[in-house]
């Protein structure tokens, strides 16, 4: 294990030196990616140096996530102390379904849930879990919701008209899993927005009601907390009025901007959080930690295990149910996304929480102010968003991202909303200096001069 470890040092030395030097990976064409890099698999090993030369030639090409011109996605940048944390959950290689198989590593997943529960103020019956990333989060949520509605589900299957909704600018998990849930894509009910991408809340309110009159049986309403494309918050407070009036489940997907939580500037962006049936965030977007860290939690624990557990006497030989993790989760095996998240925050305290979620903020405002300074560009995006949406000059937004990505400029993804299409920069890297953000601009505005669009 030594000599691989000196060996993983000495590419990881060459991945920081090619973030710096070269921090767009210059594209391969997928219909030379075979030619271009020896990825085939052999009857004979490959012979060492080799090997090492290959790895190299593999990690100069592959897209650098965190590197200061990466603003391509709701992830992004390296933070050293939670990195360290998930390599250290490699080497230890515990699954988090026993005690007995994960021992105090149950207690550091534990302790996050409780104090996340706490932070939102839910009731001492809360509990929650880790899922592999914020779709699976979301799934737990709704297979919870579809259990509470009708708890002979699980057994029968679904047989009734249930219906859900969520807003047009949700994520597409959303649909996927009414599907995976056995209630089906068509009983999703997409409700209308505002200019801002915000769910009307009216509009769920008819909806509703139009459903129950119809003879559906309305049992979920996901809001969103930072929407995909615009980072949007839902209005939580007037969302749960109206789940309480028709008893539906209301879920809080945080999957981008849940974190918001983590810092008294900004969480009033989901005020009434305390009055949804369950919330989900994913530290590996705003808090920075590796893919994937997603956590799910319900107000009452007793959700977890009506839709989770399992009896299973080869697993589950010692310790009560309290730290056999297994009975609330959706995996068997299950890997220890905890840790990373824990040696960050232990690391940092609740300050530095803080500190990351509040930096994004302001460098969304720094791009706004940029944008809104300099009349070639026009702003799509609002107050409290860390998408930023623009385009610039009447460059068709996917032409730009495109050519940007191809000769590896910048990467940066675009979007749209109510039929406009824009760039979406994403200020998600809390590593990343107001200088970076100028120099997103000023790269943009050189690569337009020299192309002809
Ligand atoms: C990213 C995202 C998800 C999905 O999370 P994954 O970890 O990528 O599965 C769900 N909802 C929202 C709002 C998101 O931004």
């Amino acid at each position: 294990m030594l000599k691989d470890l000196k060996l993983f040092s000495e590419l990881v030395e060459y991945l920081i030196s090619e973030e710096k030097n070269n921090p767009v990976a210059t594209p391969i064409d997928t219909t030379s990616l075979y030619e271009t890099l020896d990825l085939s698999l052999n009857d004979d090993p490959i012979i060492d140096e080799d090997f090492t030369k290959t790895l190299k030639d593999i990690i100069k090409s592959t897209p650098k996530t965190a590197s200061t011109s990466f603003f391509n996605q709701l992830f992004g940048g390296r933070i050293d102390r939670a990195t360290l944390g998930d390599l250290l959950a490699v080497m230890l290689n515990n699954s988090m379904y026993t005690y007995k198989v994960a021992g105090p590593q149950v207690g550091i997943e534990k302790i996050i849930l409780k104090t996340i529960c706490e932070m939102i103020d839910y009731p001492e019956t809360a509990d929650g879990t880790f899922a592999p990333g914020g779709s699976m989060s979301n799934y737990m949520a709704v297979l919870m919701a579809r259990d509470n509605y009708n708890p002979k589900a699980r057994n029968e299957g679904v047989t009734n008209k249930m219906t859900l909704y969520t807003s047009q600018a949700s994520h597409y998990s959303i649909a996927k899993n009414a599907s995976f849930i056995g209630v089906g894509r068509n009983q999703v009910r997409a409700i209308k927005t505002n200019d801002k991408g915000e769910m009307l809340a009216t509009d769920l309110d008819q909806q509703i009601s139009k459903d129950i009159e119809q003879g559906y049986q309305p049992f979920f309403v996901n809001a969103t907390a930072g929407t995909t494309v615009l980072g949007a918050f839902d209005n939580v407070i007037q969302i749960s009025k109206i789940c309480k009036k028709h008893d539906v489940w209301l879920h809080l997907d945080g999957a981008y901007c849940g974190a918001v939580i983590f810092s008294d500037d900004y969480k009033h962006l989901v005020k009434g959080i305390e009055h949804t049936n369950s919330f989900s965030v994913n530290a590996h977007k705003m808090l920075g930690t590796p893919l994937g860290c997603s956590i799910i939690v319900t107000r009452d624990k007793k959700h977890l295990y009506q839709s989770f557990s399992n009896e299973a006497e080869y697993l589950y030989q010692t310790n009560d149910d309290d730290f056999n993790l297994g009975k609330t989760s959706l995996q068997c095996g299950r890997r220890n996304d905890a840790l990373k998240l824990w040696t960050l925050w232990k690391s940092v305290g609740n300050k530095g929480l803080k500190t990351i979620v509040n930096h994004q903020f302001n460098m969304a405002n720094v791009a706004r102010n940029y944008i809104n300074q300099h009349p070639d560009y026009t702003l799509y995006s609002f107050d409290n968003s860390i998408s930023v949406c623009f385009n610039y000059k009447n460059i068709p937004a996917n032409k730009l991202c495109t050519g940007l990505y191809e000769n590896a400029e910048l990467m940066v993804g675009f979007g749209n909303f109510k039929n406009q299409e824009f760039v979406r920069m994403v200020t998600i890297n809390s590593l990343l200096q107001e200088k970076d953000i100028i120099n997103f601009f000023t790269r943009i505005e050189k690569f337009a001069s020299s192309s002809d669009f």
